[in-house]
């Protein structure tokens, strides 16, 4: 079942999603050639707790940190370590964040260093997909009108759309119903109504869409091994507007 949510929880899920930017602009600052993938985890994890917020991700389902980082050819799942960034990388990071029960969830790709213009260009697509997915996320709308506006727009570039994981409604769970796909998919259509609370979330490869899952039982890559891209914001959809909670 859908769980609409009312102005309270609404409320509760944008002060979440504050900290989450917050912690999101922190580490677009810190990131740079040299830093550890843990590092960067550590920065999000101490920041986070400092306003008495839960990493959302960190033990769920076991994992063991409070950011994915999947840098490259890794889509998501990626589990910070002692990887050290180069110049020429992108990373994408995945962040959860719990406040007084009310969850958010974002994500975004980020340079390090200078970036090649294939590299560029994914990352600049990728991002147009979560906002042409946003914009079709609107009352009278239907889930399907989000992934075929991320669908297009990727395949129109010649991009491969991850079909293994897909957005989803959260709040009060970090994965609530309904599923949005970034691909065009046979499955339920549930209509938008207001009170739905949705994290949209293109994951996008610059080859085919394939993937595996690494030994880690966690990390998702290409299996290409061409590059990913992902980005996500939580939205709150309202009579007669959406607006994201995950941003500043
Ligand atoms: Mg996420
Ligand atoms: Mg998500």
């Amino acid at each position: 079942m859908i769980q609409l949510k009312n102005k309270e929880e609404i409320d509760g899920i944008r002060r979440s999603g504050r900290i989450l930017a917050e912690t999101r602009s922190l580490l677009t600052e810190a990131l740079r050639e040299g830093l550890t993938t843990a590092e960067l985890d550590a920065l999000a994890y101490n920041y986070i707790t400092s306003q008495n917020a839960i990493p959302t991700f960190l033990h769920y389902s076991n994992f063991p940190a409070s950011l994915c980082i999947s840098v490259n050819d890794e889509v998501i799942h990626g589990i910070p370590g002692k990887r050290v960034l180069l110049s020429g990388d992108i990373v994408s990071i995945d962040l959860g964040v719990t406040y007084k029960g009310f969850i958010s969830d974002s994500a975004f790709t980020a340079p390090v260093g200078r970036i090649s213009r294939e590299a560029e260009r994914l990352m600049k697509v990728t991002e147009e997909c979560l906002h042409l997915g946003i914009q079709e996320a609107r009352t009278g709308n239907r889930i399907k009108d989000v992934s075929k506006a991320v669908y297009n727009h990727a395949t129109r570039h010649g991009y491969g759309v991850v079909r293994e994981y897909c957005g989803h409604g959260v709040g009060k769970e970090l994965h609530e119903e309904p599923q949005i796909p970034n691909y065009i998919h046979p499955g339920p259509n549930p209509r938008i109504k207001p009170g739905m609370v949705l994290a949209i979330e293109p994951m996008i490869n610059a080859g085919t869409d394939d993937i595996y899952v690494k030994d880690d039982g966690w990390t998702v890559v290409t299996l290409d091994g061409s590059l990913s891209a992902h980005f996500e914001h939580t939205v709150a959809v309202f009579q007669d507007h959406t607006e994201i909670l995950t941003t500043l």
